[in-house]
């Protein structure tokens, strides 16, 4: 599970200023004068991301974190694939166009190709990263066909004896046809999940013929003995060859080969230097997985995984997040190569060694509580390369793995990822966005001050103890909320992290000052769930994506909840809607009652409970107030999401031998992507 930035950041001038003596330092001057943002375009903007800490490591280190970074790209094409069936015919057409094209490149219609180029990278695809929608070039049909009529035809992915005209006629309907995969992943349950969504899980199958499938695969290994608690169907693409239903398994020999051999050279690479035998393990797990394809090796792998806790480094490799399968059991590709942040690291462990704690003492009903609490354990880490479906745009915050009965007997671990968040509110700085939307003075300024530590805290909140709070009723699958589960999965998280936020023993154990951080997180997050985050949805839209609709779930459960007290006031001045939180207290109890709500819906798998909250609180917008917000929002000239540069590792060598690994930050994004898309594209574009 992951946790994403909640929005355009909101801290303001919390980094106090160096003092002489530091600035005397070269590399704190590196450090303040690092340009973090690089480019801005359609609603993206492009950061750059700083690694404190990479020169500080061992040899080894350094070069475990350089072939893992490398396994980290080998992916990338996958992740494309999955999303949708033609995105790598698409990327390597617009590429070749970007390469090779012969005509004008300063006319207004080549700016708005490349916009669109750099938007199918900024989303691994043709469909937004976030909403899922398919978003359309803003030049016309008849210059995409000057286009690739000024581009030499061998540049171009022709199939064997296609002419132009033809290859212009396949590819149209899919760039410019709104119908054409409208969505990459629908989560509208009145429809058939499985046929409306573009995303290339399951082929020529309906949603009735997945189920059913993966209920008889259940049935059948149940009566067989076999392990039933594996993710079946993580690893697969579903298809109907002669009539009959088969999964297309992703291994080496299996879809997707020729990119999972070149994970697999370098997870050996890495074998040759991991930091501990319990990473070594893990490794060599993944490495037989990856050749064999067998989820019961995927859980032991997970397994080995968790229990390696001493390494520094770690990494994230793998077929993880369900997100882009509107059934939730396909995981997409994704890689993030890591190290651990020591000093941080103080802070989650006063949260995690105290978890059973905060599992007693939370408003839940004591039957869905986890009698003991095992082995959470949280991080703050560095994130060192970002790989498939979390490159360019990254999550800020990681719990793994989602195997529900792997976190219950063996636990998990959570990581918040400090320099991420570091660089969202380096660039955030004094951009306007704070300033136009809290009410008050005193607002922006406790977000100034606390505003970082109250955001890095509820990640660690969410991660470490949220996810891993609570237990299922006996008998009630992972999927019993369907399309639903991933919305009520992060309310569940983010609840729980908002009523401890405010927890007076967080005062105790050190991790805040004052109870001012809490009220920074409150305002924040009241503020965006009710208002801020609409930025992200177009007019006329509604909120789909899971986290999106958790905040919208949570805020307006909330104000409705204490509308008669007046918890939360709605306030308009000169013509502007603000909300201000009047009762902080009575704010958290409420947070605290619907975390009861929501972890019921989720122990006993109520599907029409969860149906029933999400359709009521998360998806409808207000379109009076969207207008006005979007309207704020647009005068401040920002973009609301963001995408990374990662890093450049390369190995330095003296008579064959590696003596040291080099980092440095390339600036250009274009530049970061074509490198990718010639050095690790391994699968065919049809
Ligand atoms: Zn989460």
């Amino acid at each position: 599970m992951r946790f994403i930035s909640t929005i355009i950041v909101m801290s303001i001038g919390f980094a106090a200023l160096a003092s002489p003596q530091e600035e005397k330092e070269n590399k704190k001057e590196e450090k303040d004068n690092f340009k973090y943002l690089t480019e801005q375009f359609a609603d993206a903007k492009i950061l750059r991301y700083q690694v404190p800490g990479f020169e500080n490591l061992s040899l080894k280190q350094k070069e475990l974190i350089y072939y893992l970074s490398q396994a980290a790209l080998c992916g990338r094409d996958i992740t494309y694939d999955q999303n949708f069936k033609s995105n790598l015919l698409i990327r390597t057409t617009l590429e070749a166009i970007y390469n090779n094209y012969k005509g004008d490149r300063t006319s207004e219609d080549y700016k708005k190709f490349v916009i669109y180029l750099k938007r199918v990278w900024f989303c691994n695809g043709i469909h937004h990263h976030y909403s899922t929608d398919k978003f359309l070039p803003e030049f016309s049909q008849d210059y995409f066909s000057i286009l690739i009529n000024s581009t030499p035809p061998e540049s171009l992915p022709l199939m064997k004896g296609q002419d132009k005209n033809s290859f212009i006629r396949e590819l149209m309907p899919l760039l410019f046809n709104p119908s054409v995969a409208s969505k990459r992943v629908n989560l509208d349950s009145k429809s058939d999940l499985v046929l409306t969504s573009a995303s290339n899980f399951y082929e020529g199958v309906s949603q009735r013929e997945a189920e059913e499938f993966y209920s008889n695969l259940k049935e059948e290994a149940k009566k067989n003995k076999q392990d039933t608690l594996i993710a079946f169907g993580l690893n697969s693409k579903l298809v109907k060859e002669d009539g009959k239903i088969v999964e297309k398994i992703y291994k080496v020999g299996g879809l997707y080969s020729p990119a999972i051999e070149q994970i697999v050279q370098w997870l050996k690479k890495a074998l040759t230097v991991t930091e501990t035998p319990e990473q070594n393990t893990a490794v060599k797990k993944l490495i037989a997985f990856y050749r064999s394809g067998n989820l019961v090796t995927w859980d032991e792998y997970n397994i080995a995984w968790v229990k390696d806790l001493n390494s520094l480094v770690d990494f994230v490799n793998g077929f993880i997040e369900v997100y882009g399968d509107p059934m939730a059991m396909k995981g997409t590709w994704e890689s993030i190569v890591n190290f651990k942040d020591v000093e941080a690291t103080k802070r989650t462990e006063i949260l995690s060694s105290n978890a059973q704690f905060f599992e007693d003492n939370s408003p839940v009903a004591p039957e869905f509580k986890k009698k003991k609490v095992k082995g959470v354990t949280a991080k703050v880490i560095t994130a060192a390369q970002l790989g498939g479906e979390c490159d360019p745009t990254t999550p800020i915050g990681i719990n793994l793995p989602n195997a529900n009965w792997i976190r219950k007997e063996y636990g998990s671990k959570s990581v918040t990822i400090d320099n991420i968040t570091t660089a969202y509110d380096q660039a955030a700085k004094g951009n306007g966005f704070l300033e136009e939307f809290a009410f008050s003075k005193e607002e922006i300024e406790r977000t100034g001050e606390y505003g970082h530590l109250a955001g890095n805290l509820t990640t660690d909140l969410h991660e470490c103890l949220g996810h891993g709070s609570g237990q299922l009723k006996h008998g009630v699958g992972a999927d019993a909320l369907k399309n639903y589960h991933s919305t009520i999965e992060e309310s569940r998280a983010d609840l729980f992290a908002l009523y401890y936020i405010s927890d007076p023993v967080l005062i105790k154990f050190g991790l805040v000052p004052s109870d001012e951080v809490a009220k920074a997180e409150y305002d924040g997050f009241i503020r965006n769930g009710l208002m801020t985050q609409l930025v992200r949805i177009h007019p006329g839209k509604t909120i789909e994506e899971s986290h999106m609709r958790d905040r919208a779930l949570i805020a307006r459960w909330v104000y409705e909840k204490g509308k008669e007290k007046n918890v939360i006031e709605k306030i308009t001045r000169d013509g502007k809607t603000y909300f201000k939180i009047n009762d902080y207290n009575a704010l958290r109890t409420e947070f605290g009652e619907l975390l009861k709500i929501i972890q019921r819906i989720t122990s006993e798998g109520d599907y029409n409970a969860a149906m029933e909250l999400v359709e009521t609180y998360a998806v409808q917008v207000d379109p009076v107030l969207h207008k006005e917000v979007l309207a704020r929002y647009e005068k401040l000239k920002l973009a609301p999401y963001t995408g990374f540069i990662n890093p450049v590792y390369s190995l330095v060598r003296k008579d064959g031998k590696v003596t040291d690994v080099q980092i440095t930050y390339p600036d250009d994004f274009a530049t970061q992507m074509l490198f990718y898309s010639k050095n690790f594209s391994f699968l065919p574009v049809r």
